[in-house]
């Protein structure tokens, strides 16, 4: 048994078979408002083992979420995958066959090669890309404070203070193995102005991540004005943490068949000393570039070309 299956399970997967849609795209559910504003998207499953989205989802349809502007879509991605989760095996369903969040580019959304990611992220690409503000919902293999993964751009960095949690921002390029979706197009773009986010709200299975999830979700929606000024303003005056923000320098990726951390990391750990030891990649050490270096998730899923951790450090 893996660590990250020694987490208990508090959270129930929900039913989602009522929330097909009433679009072209499956499992896409859209609402305008009638009044002008922008298109604002909410999505969780991207992969399909992390329920907190598929919660929050849940949460904002059977509450009657709706916009008082714009038009707001919320879409639950990797259905496939989530129809396979089973709470005996519940790291087994992140996908069926391949990261769906690396798929996010051009050469690979328009070649030829298949996959049931790469069907289900073609069936969402329009979506994604009429889209003006994108919340991409997860959750993490270890319990650890929640992020909000801004990628590189000011204005996702801005976005990310306007929700206001969670508490720690980072700044960070993505993953070799392939492009995310928050990274797609006009979202990477600083000339444009659409701008997405990704929120990393726990450990998969815990209760916590479920609440940061719909705190989130909440907030994201009352600052971008979908909802109606009293509630938005209810919603963002509630207290809550001061940010911080970490500005990740570099993902390493993993170049053998054999990666081994140093230690038991969880991530967030600040490791003081430049030059300290924190793996070993087919016997290469890996070492810390500066004092104070902040480890950003560190991975169990070891295997070549993937991330096996990033490293960075506070900027504010
Ligand atoms: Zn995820």
């Amino acid at each position: 048994m893996s660590a990250a299956e020694t987490y208990p399970i508090e959270l129930k997967a929900p039913d989602i078979s009522a929330y097909t849609g009433n679009t072209d795209i499956p499992y896409v559910t859209s609402f305008d408002s009638g009044r002008p504003g922008p298109h604002v998207v909410v999505n969780g499953l991207t992969h399909g083992n992390e329920l907190c989205g598929a919660i929050a989802l849940d949460r904002l349809l059977r509450n009657g979420v709706r916009p008082s502007a714009g038009r707001l879509s919320l879409s639950f991605a990797n259905v496939a995958a989530y129809r396979d989760f089973d709470s005996d095996h519940p790291s087994a369903s992140r996908f069926v066959d391949e990261d769906f969040n690396r798929l996010w580019d051009e050469a690979t959304l328009g070649g030829t090669r298949d996959s049931t990611e790469l069907k289900r992220a073609r069936a969402l690409r329009p979506l994604v890309e009429a889209a003006d503000y994108l919340l991409d919902i997860h959750s993490m293999q270890h319990a650890t404070g929640a992020l909000m993964l801004a990628g590189l751009t000011d204005k996702s960095l801005a976005l990310a203070r306007r929700v206001g949690v969670p508490a720690i921002i980072v700044r960070d390029a993505g993953h070799s193995a392939g492009k995310r979706m928050r990274d797609y197009g006009a979202f990477a773009d600083p000339a444009s102005p659409k701008t997405a986010l990704l929120v990393e709200c726990g450990q998969h299975w815990e209760q916590r991540a479920a609440d940061v999830a719909m705190q989130t979700a909440e907030r994201f929606l009352a600052a971008l004005g979908v909802l109606a000024a009293t509630e938005a303003a209810r919603i963002l005056g509630e207290p809550v943490a001061p940010q911080r923000i970490v500005a990740v320098t570099e993902a390493i990726a993993i170049t053998s068949e054999r990666f081994e951390f140093a230690a038991d990391y969880r991530g967030l750990e600040v490791v003081p000393r430049q030059g300290t030891v924190i793996g070993w990649d087919g016997g290469k050490e890996i070492r810390t570039p500066y004092d104070d270096c902040v480890l950003i998730m560190p991975s169990r899923r070891l295997l070549r070309g993937q991330t096996a951790v990033r490293l960075g450090r506070y900027v504010s």
